[in-house]
């Protein structure tokens, strides 16, 4: 299982995804993580589809850490 077949694509930083839902139409839709953010937060987002500015957390989605490959 070694050898991935790309390479190059390592991040410094990890950036979560807090994905919010419109509570006009229920569209989900995802952004970077800001700070205060938290579950069921009610933040005003503007909706992509409906125009409404309430939207709520969701969910939030950590990208996991790359693996660092120091064999020595
Ligand atoms: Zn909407």
């Amino acid at each position: 299982m070694m050898g991935a077949s790309s390479r190059g694509t390592q991040l410094k930083q990890i950036n979560p995804l807090t994905y919010l839902k419109c509570t006009g139409c229920g569209t989900v839709s995802s952004r970077e993580f800001r700070e205060g953010d938290y579950v069921f937060k009610e933040t005003e987002e503007k909706c992509p589809k409906c125009d409404s500015t309430k939207m709520i957390v969701e969910d939030i989605y950590v990208e996991e850490k790359p693996h660092q490959g120091k064999s020595r």
